[in-house]
């Protein structure tokens, strides 16, 4: 029997609806992201996009799978890692549906979320991600029965400097795009603190050089060209390390920073020299959505993993290598 899983995602500025069944179909996948007019995201006004937003997403959702509240089998939502009180807001719709339906909740990581929708789109059965997002940066590989994270960002995510980076050129935000398109207009490369610690890395030194590049005048397509290659660079390193330690034979690219054409060709350079396949998780899937909760979802309850509505407090902090992985 087919089962259809409602797939709830709202851990900070994206709120996400999808439909996905058993079999790994997506049927549907709808979301907002909050653009804030000025300034970076609140996590208050983000959690009064989700409470406003979500209730039509969800009905879009489900309308645009082609299917009925009545045919929705479980629901799952992103328990965290996240903005507070984007999750509350995000887990109080999500138990409000599980009780009206009578359906069992599932909760759900949305780090190891971002892997597994990848998985199923590339067919990868174990490969090294790089889970590059506004809020996340991580080379993530599985063993021992979890996700471990091999290497992350140590302060800021790649997408938030990018973002940030964009505000202080006067740029509107996502700035990822626009400094993905400023870049390919730069000619001359400028220095930039290169900051791998181990399989670690930091940005908030780039961010800070980047800017007074800015003052000194350097044109914006110059700054932003150099930010790019450096930042992708340091990602490659830590990538190819993990690659080269683990063996493993396939890499995957996901979160919305993976929409970045330079990022993915560098990445598909470090699979070839070590002859692994190369995955970029098509757009749509790669940001954060509901879709991906609910193919989580499906995997976790079919391992028998689900959560009763009065142990569903979320988890802000909730690790990517903090959950045991009952179905791999
Ligand atoms: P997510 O947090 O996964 O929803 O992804 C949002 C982040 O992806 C934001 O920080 C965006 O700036 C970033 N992003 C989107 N498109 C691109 C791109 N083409 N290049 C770099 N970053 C991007
Ligand atoms: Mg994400």
């Amino acid at each position: 029997m087919t089962l259809y899983c409602l797939g709830i995602e709202g851990t900070a500025h994206s709120f996400g609806a999808g439909i996905v069944t058993s079999e790994g179909k997506v049927l549907s996948n709808e979301w907002d992201m909050l653009k804030p007019a000025q300034g970076g995201i609140h996590p208050r006004e983000a959690s009064r996009h989700h409470s406003e937003l979500g209730p039509g997403l969800i009905k879009d959702s489900v309308q645009k799978a082609g299917i009925h509240f009545k045919d929705i089998n479980l629901v799952a939502f992103s328990r965290g890692p996240g903005l507070g009180p984007c999750l509350r807001t995000t887990a109080t719709i999500a138990r409000t549906l599980s009780l009206k339906l009578a359906v069992p909740l599932v909760d759900v990581n949305h780090c190891v979320a971002h892997i597994e929708i990848g998985c199923l789109e590339s067919r990868f059965n174990d490969p090294v991600t790089v889970y590059v997002s506004g809020g996340n940066t991580q080379v993530i590989a599985f063993a021992g029965g979890r996700f471990r994270t091999f290497g992350e960002t140590l302060d800021i995510a790649i997408g938030n400097m990018l973002d940030v980076l964009a505000r202080e050129l006067g740029m509107p935000f996502p700035g990822g795009p626009i400094v993905e398109r400023e870049a390919k207009k730069g000619s001359n490369f400028y220095d930039l603190p290169y900051s791998v610690k181990g399989m670690d890395l930091s940005y908030s030194g780039m961010l800070t050089a980047a800017k007074k590049l800015h003052s000194e005048g350097v044109s914006i397509s110059d700054i932003c060209y150099s930010v790019q290659e450096t930042s992708f660079g340091m990602l490659a390193e830590i990538a190819e390390r993990a690659i080269a330690h683990t063996k493993k034979n396939e890499l995957l690219l996901t979160g919305g920073v993976a929409r970045n054409n330079r990022l993915t060709e560098i990445l598909s350079g470090v699979a070839k020299r070590h002859e692994a396949t190369f995955h970029r998780v098509s757009p749509s899937l790669a940001g954060d959505q509901g879709a991906m909760i609910a193919w989580n979802g499906i995997l976790q309850y079919k391992s028998g993993r689900r959560i009763k509505v009065e142990d569903s407090h979320v988890l802000p902090k909730w690790r990517t290598d903090d959950q045991d992985i009952l179905w791999r």
